[in-house]
């Protein structure tokens, strides 16, 4: 109450001192902006270790430690019209989580920006490529992701690969970093549809090598998805499902690079921060920085 006992309007200053958190360049409205960034925060069919529901925030704590000018892009990322949404209001029910994430990304798009989705685990990108068909799609993953059904159902993280697949259909998808098929996935009759690139010659060849060899369709866009296990645990330790020998931070910073000029929608997914020394937290941060610093780069 003022002291004429009336109420006085307080939330221009409490706006102030306090705001829900975002990452720290997104500075312009939804109406203005180019990027759209919101996080999932959902982890329920992860099967071995939990906490990727706390990594959109983590994400962008971590981001706060970086700079906003990038010289390599020659780039201010405060300047570029990037605005975050917050978080999705998630529930138990994987199915209904999955189908807001469709609609979300549907609008976006619809609305021609480009959304950036923070897992969350990765069945959440089912949602997403279900309102992008027309695209191909690159996957980072350790994992193939092929099972057409896991822990009772068809939405589970381990499923995404063959979801995909229903949508986009046979030689668009492209997964980069492949080290751990079941048997079942392995002899499933599809699994050739998809081109699964083995982190173990990636580590041979090359990632530029490797690239020439995959022969992704150069007149495609692209739907862009991280599964931060794909790289190695040396680098982003934090993962549900940690899987030994994967490939490289700055190989997974090539693909994005390459690629983002015709990336449509872009997530990063399964990272865990209760296993965090802080490494993949700010390596998921920089991807995000390396996905419209060199999207937004003239040349
Ligand atoms: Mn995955
Ligand atoms: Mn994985």
């Amino acid at each position: 109450m003022g002291s004429d006992g009336r109420q006085k309007n307080h939330a221009g200053e409490l706006s102030s001192y306090l705001s829900l958190r975002k990452i720290a360049d997104a500075h312009f409205s939804y109406e203005d902006s180019r990027y759209v960034i919101f996080g999932v925060p959902f982890d329920q069919t992860s099967s071995f270790r939990k906490g990727s529901s706390l990594a959109p925030d983590a994400v962008r704590v971590a981001y706060d430690n970086l700079e906003s000018y990038d010289s390599f892009y020659d780039i201010d990322f405060g300047e570029v019209p990037i605005c975050d949404l917050g978080n999705l209001y998630v529930n138990e029910d994987p199915g209904e989580v999955v189908d807001s994430v469709k609609r979300v990304t549907e609008i976006i798009r619809s609305d021609n920006k480009v959304p950036i989705m923070i897992g969350g685990e990765h069945s959440i990108t089912g949602g997403a490529i279900r309102s992008f068909k027309d695209c191909s799609m690159i996957i980072i993953d350790a994992h193939s992701d092929f099972r057409n059904e896991y822990m009772g159902s068809k939405f589970n993280h381990a499923c995404i690969t063959h979801r995909a697949l229903e949508e986009l259909g046979e030689g668009k998808i492209f997964s980069f970093g492949t080290r751990s098929i079941s048997r079942e996935e392995y002899e499933d009759k599809d699994f050739g549809k998809v081109k699964f690139i083995r982190a173990e010659s990636i580590l041979t060849v090359g990632i530029e090598k490797s690239l020439e060899e995959a022969k992704l369709p150069k007149d495609s866009k692209y739907y862009f998805s991280i599964d931060m296990d794909g790289i190695d645990p040396a680098y982003a330790p934090a993962v549900g499902t940690p899987e030994p020998y994967g490939i490289k931070d700055s190989d997974v910073r090539t693909l994005v690079r390459k690629f983002s000029k015709k990336t449509i929608g872009f997530d990063i997914l399964e990272f865990s921060p209760l296993f965090d020394n802080g490494n993949t937290a700010v390596l998921a941060a920089k991807l995000i920085q390396d996905f419209i610093g060199s999207r937004e780069k003239k040349n």
